[in-house]
């Protein structure tokens, strides 16, 4: 079966170590976040980072961010 006969879809986090600029397959990107256990707040850790813009605390618990999960795949 030819690679162009597949349709796939997937969900990356910013931190599951995928290339954004891939172009081998569309996918869906998920910025990472972390719960800030001070601010009892959910934030958008930029670059990776887990640092609460709030207040300084590194969050510990990543909420979402480092997932690749196949979403659909289509066999043409
Ligand atoms: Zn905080």
């Amino acid at each position: 079966m030819p690679a162009d006969a597949i349709v796939a879809t997937l969900r990356v986090g910013s931190l599951a170590g995928v290339d954004p600029d891939t172009r081998l397959f569309p996918f869906e990107p998920v910025p990472a976040e972390c719960f800030c256990a001070e601010c009892k707040a959910i934030f958008t850790a930029a670059d990776g980072c887990c640092e609460c813009p709030t207040c300084g605390t590194i969050s510990r618990e990543l909420g979402q961010g480092r997932e690749l999960l196949l979403l659909s795949l289509q066999l043409a």
